[in-house]
């Protein structure tokens, strides 16, 4: 059994970081779930379907079987056996995923996955609808934001060497788009849970995030 706690928040906020982090300290099991709306994003691309059709995205959601497994370099995905962690880190799927994540079948069909990765043992969980909808019983919600120019500045510290053709004023109009549509989709929208506490990230260090989070956690 145990604790569970919810991190939600707007791309770039360093929740996945924190939240490994935490989970580590204390010995608590680690649910990114971001990376699962991103290994559909993944099968819709390589199968060279839209990310609007409907029947499609329901058919992939309903089919690909999605597998997150821990590792000393964090934790892995796959998609049907393949280890996909890599691949869904490329731009193509941060331009693409929030449209994969609008479709209610989506959501459906990874909700039900979470709530049973959650069941019966304590874990930390990060995403955007973890404290609203997926564990609304969380003992723990907290929702981790930064000023758009901070995260737009981290993810561009640790992109750019791999993606030499991406600017830090490309990467904040695609965060600022994703963090639109997140917020204004009808079906559970990114917002912060009544009873989550909010840690405005802006100007902290990584330890210092992590430290105020274990904190909340040990009161
Ligand atoms: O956390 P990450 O940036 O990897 O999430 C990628 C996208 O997946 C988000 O922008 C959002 O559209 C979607 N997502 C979601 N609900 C979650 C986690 C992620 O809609 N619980």
């Amino acid at each position: 059994n145990g604790i569970n706690i919810a991190i939600d928040g707007p791309a770039g906020a360093g929740k996945s970081t924190v939240a490994r982090l935490v989970a580590e300290k204390l010995g608590m099991v680690y649910i990114d779930t971001g990376a699962m709306y991103r290994a559909i994003t993944w099968k819709v691309l390589q199968e060279g379907r839209q990310a609007e059709d409907d029947g499609q995205v329901a058919r992939i959601a309903r089919e690909l079987r999605i597998r997150l497994e821990p590792s000393e370099q964090g934790q892995k995905v796959f998609a049907d056996d393949q280890d996909i962690t890599s691949l869904i880190r490329e731009p193509a799927i941060n331009q693409q995923v929030s449209t994969i994540a609008q479709h209610a079948a989506v959501r459906e069909q990874l909700t039900l996955l979470q709530q049973q990765m959650a069941s019966g043992k304590g874990v930390i969980m990060d995403g955007r609808d973890i404290g609203t909808k997926v564990l609304p019983d969380a003992e723990i919600k907290i929702f981790l934001t930064a000023s758009v120019e901070e995260r737009a500045r981290r993810r561009f510290e640790e992109l750019r060497t791999k993606y030499p053709d991406l600017t830090l004023e490309k990467l904040k109009e695609e965060i600022a788009q994703r963090d639109h549509t997140d917020e204004t989709r009808k079906e559970s929208p990114l917002t912060q849970a009544q009873d989550a506490i909010e840690v405005d990230t802006t100007g902290m260090s990584l330890s210092d995030v992590t430290a105020r989070i274990l904190e909340i956690a040990e009161r």
